[in-house]
């Protein structure tokens, strides 16, 4: 990479630090991202980026325009928190209870707004163009944030090439980055089970019929799906999240309700699963005199990055990090990821950007309230963004 380059980059990272604090302090939930969208377009409008807000309801797109015509690729990040309680004990932990940046979106906005101006700055050599997405609702399974701002246009004017997300992670240590063509995230869907019997007492179970012995078969039946119907080579998971049953020690209960979540790569499988879960359900409510409700709502697909894209994107990081710290990933995870949508659309990759420092043992994952990404990984996420822009517009234009 050269000098210049890196100049400008390492020069963004106090301000990446400064504004990843101040997000992660104030956070808010999907679809209420008041605050962060303002300081995203109070940022943009420092740097001299025009944007749009209100762009999928809270979103904001930035457009950076090269000196020469040629093509655009998106570079996404997401800026929603969870309702989870924080419990790091940082300085600037969360202000909100409840809710806390346990994703790490905080970071991401934070990252992208970094690159924006290191971009802004090095727009004169760029042929095409840049459009910075700052998208809400990441965490609003099934919707999404995604699908909104699509709604809303955001693949037109101009027309959107290739696009680019990335995440932390706290399995890569800091400072390494991981990329992965194919399937890269799971998708993520969510049913809803409820299993109707007749209360009685529960000395007498032979007069009512009991809902929860029901439900437990219930449970124990859908396992066999992941274990003896998918085949051993595709990967699914079968989560109970919740259930809630009864209302007395002494009485047989009448409801049970159940909810959880179902992950594939494989779309086959995935169109499988419910149909094998209403038969089993149906079966067992059938042997047991139950009647049942069930729900299954398809959520985000899962993200697969575009072979070429990718490998443009990582010789790039090669570059810039040195190949020892461009990790290939060699299986795909079971989280769920929105900015699958946009990649069904265009050709994307997704980067994971390590985030546990050195001699960290048991990091706490994302999703945990004790999730403290390393702070000297946004540089590198900095230049993940600057690179996919940089090696994308590059070769897509000299293809035009
Ligand atoms: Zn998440
Ligand atoms: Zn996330």
């Amino acid at each position: 990479m050269d000098a210049k380059l890196q100049e400008l980059i390492h020069a963004v990272e106090p301000t990446v630090k400064k504004h990843r604090r101040e997000i992660h302090a104030h956070p808010e939930l999907g679809m209420q991202e008041v605050k962060t969208a303002a300081l995203v377009q109070r940022e943009l409008a420092r740097i001299g980026v025009p944007y749009t807000a209100n762009v999928g309801k809270m979103g904001v797109v930035g457009l950076i325009n090269g000196e020469k015509p040629g093509p655009c690729i998106a570079l996404r990040a997401d800026m929603d928190a969870l309702p989870i309680q924080e419990t790091t004990g940082l300085p600037f932990a969360s202000q909100e209870p409840g809710i806390c940046h346990a994703c790490g979106h905080d970071t991401h906005t934070a990252m992208l707004l970094g690159a924006a101006e290191v971009l802004w700055n090095i727009r004169h050599d760029l042929a095409g163009s840049v459009k910075l997405l700052f998208q809400p609702a990441e965490e609003m399974n099934p919707t999404g944030g995604m699908p909104f701002m699509i709604e809303d246009g955001i693949l037109m004017n101009p027309t959107v090439d290739a696009a680019m997300a990335l995440h932390v992670s706290s399995d890569i240590p800091t400072g390494s980055v991981g990329y992965r063509p194919g399937a890269m995230s799971a998708s993520s869907n969510r049913f809803f089970i409820t299993i109707k019997g007749k209360a009685a007492h529960g000395s007498a179970p032979d007069a009512g019929i009991d809902a929860i012995v029901t439900a437990s078969q219930v449970i124990m039946g859908i396992q066999t799906i992941i274990s003896r119907k998918v085949k051993a080579l595709d990967s699914a998971v079968l989560t109970i999240g919740t259930i809630k049953g009864g209302d007395r020690y002494n009485v047989i209960a009448e409801t049970v309700s159940m909810e959880g979540t179902c992950r594939t790569h494989n779309p086959q499988v995935t169109a499988m699963i419910p149909l094998l879960m209403e038969q089993i359900i149906k079966g067992i409510c059938d042997a047991s005199g139950c009647n049942y409700e069930f729900r299954f709502d398809s959520g985000y697909p899962a993200v697969v990055s575009d072979e070429k894209i990718t490998t443009l994107v990582k010789d790039e990081l090669v570059d810039m990090l040195g190949e020892e710290r461009v990790i290939y990933i060699p299986t795909p995870r079971m989280g769920g990821e929105d900015f699958a949508f946009l990649a069904e659309k265009v050709p994307s990759t997704f980067i994971r950007i390590g985030c546990t420092a050195e001699g960290v043992t048991n990091p706490a994952p994302a999703h945990n309230g004790a999730f403290d990404p390393d702070e000297d990984c946004f540089v590198v996420g900095v230049k993940a963004y600057v690179a996919a822009a940089m090696s994308v517009l590059r070769e897509l234009s000299s293809q035009k």
